[in-house]
């Protein structure tokens, strides 16, 4: 019996997918090579389409997490982190939330946001990003950016590699998960890299990024305080470190709802990293 339209027009498309999927991971194996690294990128979800050198992809270890298949090119392995955005334009800063979500104080934070139509970037801890993860839709949907803070904010420096892989990999699997994206920033807890670190972010398909301007507000230091640190702090590019998780951040909520109408009046525009692809 011949076979119907419709399964040969099931047959075809099939074919074009693999095709497609093909074509996608022979350019992401070549992709890569741009970048300063020795080994070529773990291999991503492989169980469909054997991969194109199959010989390095044995060789490449298991890792907690294996970074997206479509991406076009992993970010090199960094010596420092960024510590400011000037690029992002002359007048433009950065604002970063930490250590969350936390549905006592991000709700708060993301509300003041909306209200004055600005994006930030949260660098979320896995542990908290796995019990809220309607915080992080909503993040995604106001257009903030999703960053990667750990699974239970260790000092890496004092970690063995297996567990940075962890920590890393598991929190990029619930951010993807959730938001069907992998992050594509990272910052160390404490600021604490060291090449290993690097290392590891990179293949996860990360970049770092650090800050200009630390509020310390998790030291409780007043409102008033976490305000002036914010005003007198600012400037084209610079990165600005708070908290909304962590302890009792109401202070950090309260000043957001006034430094940030002030920056904006002094001509400042909040902005994030552009999403590589
Ligand atoms: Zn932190």
């Amino acid at each position: 019996m011949l076979p119907s339209r419709r399964t040969l027009l099931r047959i075809t498309g099939c074919l074009a997918a693999a095709a497609a999927v093909r074509v996608l991971t022979a350019e992401d194996t070549v992709a890569p090579a741009t970048a300063p690294r020795a080994a070529p990128p773990a291999a991503g979800p492989q169980a469909a389409v054997p991969p194109v050198r199959a010989s390095a992809y044995r060789l490449e270890p298991m890792t907690a997490y294996t970074p997206p298949r479509y991406h076009t090119a992993l970010p090199p392995v960094r010596t420092r982190p960024f510590l400011s955005m000037p690029q992002l334009g002359e007048r433009s800063m950065v604002l970063t939330f930490d250590d969350g979500p936390d549905p006592r104080y991000t709700p708060g934070i993301l509300k003041t946001l909306r209200e004055h139509d600005v994006r930030a970037v949260f660098f979320l801890c896995g542990e908290m990003a796995t019990d809220n993860r309607d915080l992080l839709r909503e993040m995604r949907d106001d257009g903030h950016v999703v960053g990667n803070h750990t699974w239970t904010h260790p000092q890496l420096n004092k970690t063995p590699s297996a567990q940075i892989r962890s920590e890393i990999g598991r929190t990029s699997e619930v951010i993807e998960q959730t938001l069907g994206e992998p992050p594509q920033w990272f910052r160390a807890p404490y600021g604490a890299w060291n090449r290993n670190v690097f290392e590891i972010q990179a293949e996860m398909g990360m970049e770092p990024l650090a800050w200009t301007v630390d509020t310390l507000d998790w030291t409780t230091p007043g409102t008033p305080t976490i305000i002036s640190r914010v005003l007198e702090g600012a400037a084209p590019g610079v990165v600005v470190l708070s908290h909304d998780a962590g302890g009792d951040r109401s202070q950090s909520v309260a000043a957001l709802r006034s430094y940030l109408p002030e920056l904006l009046k002094q001509g400042y525009e909040l902005k994030v990293p552009p999403r590589r692809r």
